[in-house]
């Protein structure tokens, strides 16, 4: 049998135990198990790793513990605006949407942008009249709304910072949530999806939705969700840098994720993690903060729900 899984995450950062009460853990773990269950079930009957990342990042999307879709961080005007994409490691094709507001599922916008439009990445109130085109879910700014992230942003705006997730005091994390899976067909697929960082402005718009940057998928080499502060992961090319250096120099994932996430950019500056699969189903899990929501389920019989 061909080896077949998924890994998840939801972020990463300072996370800090003594805020994270007993209610609140478990409620994590819930979600991430019912994340990666999904995925894996898509991918145990035999359907696509496209299909499977999806399926784990809609659970995520939807669920306001995680800062995308559903709970997405404020800009400095008080908006939602995510950023998400999506790649198939098979054709390399890819579709990515850029501070779209609105939208509930932005993975499944960043999917028909892969699918049916000429181009890769939308953006803007533009991306919103093509999800509308293709009668996907929108949903008022309510929906969105979650007085945690809302009191974030009233404490960045007074010291006037542009903040990561609980880029604040003990308690620093990032809450992009995404998923890689490797099919039975030996196809890799990498999926992210994201609020950004609480008070951005000017549109800013961060690595997620960059394909080669915070997203990308190749079955030469691995499929790959990354999750920082990502102006350092566009300035390191990260998700690409790992899939080249495993082309080029012949490194393993393991070997080419531990030199970008603990060498190249630390030395940048940058912290965060990321999530890998490559074609054998072995699945890398690195970060240089002190924790990252994640999640694996494989078909040999691994399975993994984590946060510190
Ligand atoms: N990478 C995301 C961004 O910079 C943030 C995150 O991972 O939490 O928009």
């Amino acid at each position: 049998m061909n080896p077949y899984g998924i890994a998840i995450h939801g972020g990463a950062g300072t996370i800090s135990k003594a805020k994270m009460n007993k209610w609140k853990t478990q409620a994590y773990y819930e979600a991430l198990k019912h994340a990666y269950s999904l995925g894996y079930q898509v991918l145990r009957r035999g359907g696509k790793a496209t299909d499977a990342v999806i399926e784990a990042v809609i659970v995520l999307e939807d669920s306001h513990l995680f800062n995308a879709g559903k709970g997405s961080v404020f800009t400095h005007e008080g908006k939602n605006e995510m950023d998400a994409a999506i790649m198939d490691g098979k054709k390399l094709r890819a579709g990515g949407v850029a501070a779209v507001q609105f939208v509930k599922n932005p993975v499944k916008l960043a999917e028909i942008i892969m699918h049916k439009s000429r181009h890769v990445l939308l953006s803007g109130d533009q991306a919103l009249e093509y999800a509308k085109k293709h009668e996907l879910q929108i949903k008022d700014a309510e929906y969105f709304y979650d007085e945690f992230r809302y009191k974030q942003l009233q404490r960045a705006l007074t010291s006037d910072k542009t903040t990561l997730d609980h880029d604040e005091g003990a308690d620093r994390k990032f809450g992009t949530v995404g998923a890689v899976a490797l099919d039975k067909r030996g196809n890799l697929a990498a999926a992210t999806s994201t609020g950004g960082m609480t008070n951005k402005k000017y549109g800013r718009i961060g690595d997620s939705p960059l394909i080669g940057l915070g997203t990308y998928a190749n079955n030469e080499t691995c499929a790959i969700s990354c999750t920082g502060h990502g102006e350092y992961y566009m300035r390191g090319v990260v998700a690409y840098d790992v899939s080249a250096r495993m082309e080029y120099l012949g490194e393993t994932l393991q070997e080419a994720t531990n030199y970008v996430i603990h060498e190249k950019l630390v030395k940048l500056g940058g912290r965060g993690g990321l999530i890998g699969i490559d074609q054998t189903g072995k699945v890398v899990l690195p970060f240089n903060t002190k924790g990252m929501y994640r999640g694996v389920k494989l078909s040999d019989g691994t399975e993994l729900a984590s946060i510190f």
